[in-house]
């Protein structure tokens, strides 16, 4: 048995989140609520909704050393996500030598700051509108320098693993370094391409699933001539070559796509839509992430795709009913209640 269900490889920002009636236009100022500041970044909202849920879990990311930094850390050890993954402040790999020429000490899992060479802590700018909808600006910070160098020296990380969740709000070379260490370990991969990048054609082909909103499907497939149906894109990025394709759908819930997946199979790949229970949303962020967490963590114990798309948007649905992302995210006893 895997010591962890799920690793998150990943970033952790502080979201910084301003609620206001409508988005200014360019060159307009509007005014907004107070601000208020939460953890966040797509790879520690993941981490933190698996935990939450009861996966064990950890995540591997590089904050800062500074107040935003300490924040995530904590945040994960609430959820109660391990911090054996968690690298703090400098942007030196451990066990590397710098520009400077000073060698840091190596050893992953032990956060170690050196003095002087932090990155600051990702940050995420957020409005959200009343309708519950978000704009988002990322300043990556300590997330850009999370380096190929430090998959490799977490090596023990994939081995413990049973799946490695992906997105790219880290360097696509860390990305593609974390999925070729998954494969390498035996490990399943779920990869989010979020924000949208160009992935070489071996790490979509390692991808069970890829996992994409409609936005992300219609990026990925902007050179093809796509209609309004999911099933349609779900079938055109099975054609990028990923083993299987979840399609999330917002209130809709969400479509998957691949090998045995439902009772209409055509060449072995069949497809289904997983509806969403209807829930009053507040606000959407970060509920991708509960949704593509959740997903990890059930495919880690051996649920099958369709049965782990089905938990998964039950807690995505869950984490839109509550303000905030990580704050949002339900345990495994709200989603019985909420939806059992
Ligand atoms: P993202 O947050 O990445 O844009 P989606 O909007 O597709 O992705 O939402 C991801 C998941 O969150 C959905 O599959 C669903 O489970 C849940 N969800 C999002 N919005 C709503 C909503 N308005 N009502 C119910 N569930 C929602």
């Amino acid at each position: 048995m895997h010591e962890y269900d799920l690793l998150v490889v990943g970033s952790a920002n502080a979201d910084l989140v301003i609620g206001l009636d409508r988005r200014p236009g360019p060159g307009e100022t509007v005014l907004g609520s107070d601000l208020r500041v939460h953890p966040g970044g797509k790879g520690a909202n993941q981490a933190a909704a698996a935990a939450r849920l009861g996966a064990r879990t950890t995540l591997l990311a590089r904050v800062g050393d500074d107040a935003y930094g300490r924040m995530l850390a904590e945040a994960q050890r609430h959820a109660g996500a391990a911090l054996a993954g968690l690298l703090v402040g400098p942007t030196d790999t451990p066990g590397t030598v710098g520009k400077d020429g000073i060698r840091t000490p190596g050893a992953t899992g032990a956060p170690e700051a050196v003095e002087g060479k932090d990155a600051p802590t990702g940050v995420a700018l957020i409005t959200v509108d009343a309708a519950g909808d978000n704009s988002i600006v990322v300043s990556p910070g300590a997330n850009a320098r999370l380096t190929p160098d430090d998959v490799a020296a977490a090596r023990a990380l994939f081995q413990a693993a049973a799946v490695v969740s992906l997105q790219l709000e880290i360097p696509l070379e860390t990305v593609a370094a974390a999925a070729r260490a998954a494969d390498e370990h035996g490990a399943r991969l779920v990869l989010n391409p979020s924000p949208p990048a160009r992935l070489p054609e071996d790490v979509l082909a390692l991808c069970d699933p890829l996992v994409v909103n409609e936005h992300e499907a219609r990026l990925l497939l902007e050179a093809q001539s796509l209609g309004d149906e999911p099933e349609e894109w779900a079938t055109a990025l099975l054609g990028l070559g990923p083993r299987s394709v979840v399609v999330t759908l917002g209130a809709e819930g969400a479509l998957v796509a691949g090998p045995g997946v439902g009772a209409e199979v055509t060449d072995g790949v069949g497809m289904v839509r997983v509806p969403s229970p209807r829930v009053r949303a507040v606000d959407t962020t970060g509920a991708g992430d509960a949704f593509t967490g959740a997903l990890g963590w059930r495919l880690g114990r051996g649920t099958d795709l369709e049965e782990a798309v089905r938990y998964a948007v039950r807690v995505g649905s869950f984490a839109v009913t509550r303000a905030g992302a990580q704050e949002s995210y339900p345990t495994a006893a709200d989603v019985a209640k909420d939806t059992g």
